[in-house]
This record gives structure tokens, C-alpha cells and sequence, in this order.
């Protein structure tokens, strides 16, 4: 099929609220198409389907038509999240003049946000940074085996903690994006895996996202969930990690599921998903675990298929393939 999509406009623009300055903020999100991310060519990442958003003929000059496009649409919203299918800082995606461009533009924001694998976080890509930036780490898991054979992300937590660290040095912000249920854990492993790995955020980062695994297309986790092999995580996941971190964090803990509540995305039982995902909205600008106050009978079904995905080693859909009977048998 013909690719319609053209170099010359952003692949896609919104507005939504977030937090800048402590406060409630309107903020404007541009997806640039670029040529992508850099570790595609090494297979990328098992979760990431952003392969498909890239293009592999854009100029700097499709770039700055982008960029006219995104501000004929904005109306001076204090925060601006720019997206690529990759990595701002790294050249061969986004030219250093280009950057330059996109930083004096939105000078007069409060908060400029953009994402970076960490080998582009160098002295030299740091300094020229202006104040007003906050830059997005993927680091999705602490744990360097998780990293590696579950992700395939290409480069080790350290890398990350020390991008992180460079950043704060020079007074950058630095959100830090986790991944919750990468591939081949358990609903359990999960929960586990994102809390600890908050906690090792914690020390670079003044924003930590904790993302529920969305199912994109053409990706390796796509073929194992249509195997059954993978379900996306519980919203009560998510719940049972903003619960165990409250306190013990000093980052601000946040969420924004792509796909929520459907089956590709985090989901409860389909009853009680809006409900749920409206309290993560709320907890998100109040950071107050009472706002998760949300109750429905799937929560014991969570429970269930946890222990059994727990004896079971499996982060199959236990509830789908075994159903409650055999569920409790199991357990
Ligand atoms: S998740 Fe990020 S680093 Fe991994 S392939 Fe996708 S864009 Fe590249
Ligand atoms: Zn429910």
C-alpha cells in the first residue's frame, strides 16, 4: 500500500493538561516524523512499534515545515512536549541547527519536553540545553537482564543513571519513563520490577511515568499476544504500584496510558476501567493515593490471576485460558 503520510507534516498534534511550575498547565504535544530512532536498525525495542511513524526521507526542511504546522496550532500553551520516533539530541535524526530552532521558538515557556536515548546526553548536547528543558530517559527497567532480553532496549541501566545524573548537574529537568509488564514477566514480576525500578529513578529524576505496557502493531510483544501468551497489565497494577511507592519517593509519580482500557492496553474487566483511569488522572496532579479509591468484584479476579500467573510463571492471560474455576484450582 502507498505510504499517504508526508514528510513535510507532523504525524500528529494534540493538546492536553500536565504540570509545569507546580501548577496545572495546558500543554501541546507534536509528533515529528523523522527518519526514527537509531536502534530500530538493531532490531529496536520488543515493545515499540514507533518504526511505523517514521518516515526515511525527511530533510531539515520537511522538519521546519513540521514545525510551522505545530505552530500555526499553538496558542501559546506554557508547556510543549516535542516527540520523535526516537531521539531529539541525536544529529542524524534531528539536525543540531533544527534543535536550535525548536529551543529559541519555545523559549518563552515554562517547560520544553523532549525524549533521548542516553548516548546522545553528552557534555556537549547538555550545555547548549535551555533552562527551560525537561528531558524524557527511557529507562523502562532496572533490572539489566529485564533491560536486555525482555526489552532489547541496547544500553544498561548505568547508562541511564548516568545521563540522568549529567542532566540534574547542569539543572535539566529529567522525567523518567518505566515500562510496566515488559514481555516474558509476570503480573507479579511486574509490579515489582516498576517499583524498584522507581526507586532506582528516584535519585536523577524529578518526574517518574510509569507506562502499562500498550500492545503496537507489528512488534514482538504483538505476536505474543495474539498467541495468548501475553496479557497488557491490570489497571489494579498500576494502582498496586502508586500505592507501594507513595512515601518512599521524591519524584513526582505519574501516568498516561496509551490504549487504556482496551485489550491491547491496560484494562480491568471493561466495568470499571473509565472509573479507574479517571483516579489515575486525578492522582497525577494530586499525587494523593486516596484519589485511587475505586472498587469493583475484578479486583479479586486480579488477585487470582496474579498467585495463579505467579505459580503458573506465566504472564499468559491466565483468566482467558484456564477461567476462575481452574484458576482456584491452581492455587
Ligand atoms: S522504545 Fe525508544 S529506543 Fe526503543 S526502539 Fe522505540 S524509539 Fe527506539
Ligand atoms: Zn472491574
Amino acid at each position: 500500500m502507498k505510504d499517504r503520510r508526508t514528510p513535510s507534516e507532523p504525524e500528529a498534534l494534540w493538546k492536553e493538561d500536565d504540570m509545569a511550575g507546580g501548577q496545572k498547565v495546558r500543554a501541546m504535544v507534536v509528533i515529528l516524523r523523522t527518519n526514527g530512532c537509531c536502534w530500530v536498525r538493531h532490531g529496536g525495542c520488543t515493545m515499540c512499534g514507533y518504526r511505523e511513524a517514521s518516515l526515511n526521507n525527511v530533510t531539515e526542511k520537511d522538519l521546519e515545515s513540521q514545525l510551522e504546522t505545530a505552530l500555526s496550532r499553538y496558542s501559546g500553551e506554557p508547556f510543549v512536549k516535542i516527540y520523535t520516533s526516537g531521539s531529539f539530541l541525536d544529529d542524524n535524526e534531528i539536525p543540531a541547527p533544527f534543535r536550535k530552532k525548536v529551543y529559541e521558538t519555545f523559549s518563552g515557556c515554562s517547560r520544553l519536553l523532549f525524549e533521548s536515548r542516553p548516548e546522545f546526553i553528552t557534555e556537549e548536547t547538555v550545555k547548549e540545553l535551555p533552562p527551560n528543558v525537561t528531558v524524557a530517559l527511557g529507562l523502562e527497567s532496572s533490572d539489566p537482564e529485564v533491560l536486555e532480553k525482555s526489552v532489547h532496549k541496547g544500553f544498561a541501566p548505568e547508562d541511564i543513571r548516568r545521563a540522568g545524573t549529567l542532566l540534574k548537574s547542569h539543572n535539566i529537568g529529567v522525567r523518567t519513563y518505566l515500562l510496566l509488564k515488559p514481555p516474558f514477566l509476570t503480573e507479579s514480576a511486574a509490579i515489582e520490577d516498576a517499583v524498584s525500578s522507581a526507586l532506582f529513578a528516584d535519585g536523577f529524576s524529578d518526574e517518574i511515568s510509569v507506562n502499562p505496557l500498550n500492545v503496537q502493531h507489528g512488534t514482538m510483544v504483538e505476536r505474543l499476544w495474539k498467541k495468548g501468551e501475553f496479557r497488557p497489565p491490570w489497571i489494579w497494577s498500576l494502582f498496586e504500584v502508586f500505592r507501594r511507592l507513595s512515601g518512599k519517593v521524591s519524584a513526582r509519580v505519574i501516568s498516561s496510558p496509551s490504549g487504556g482500557g482496551s485489550q491491547r492496553g491496560v484494562h480491568n474487566c471493561g466495568q470499571c476501567d473509565r472509573s479507574a483511569l479517571d483516579a489515575i488522572e486525578r492522582f497525577n496532579f494530586s499525587q494523593d493515593i486516596s484519589d485511587l479509591n475505586v472498587s469493583c468484584g475484578c479486583a479479586e479476579k486480579w488477585k487470582l490471576c496474579m498467585e495463579s500467573g505467579k505459580i503458573l510463571g506465566t504472564p499468559a492471560d491466565v483468566e482467558r485460558d484456564f477461567g476462575n474455576e481452574l484458576m482456584l484450582k491452581v492455587i
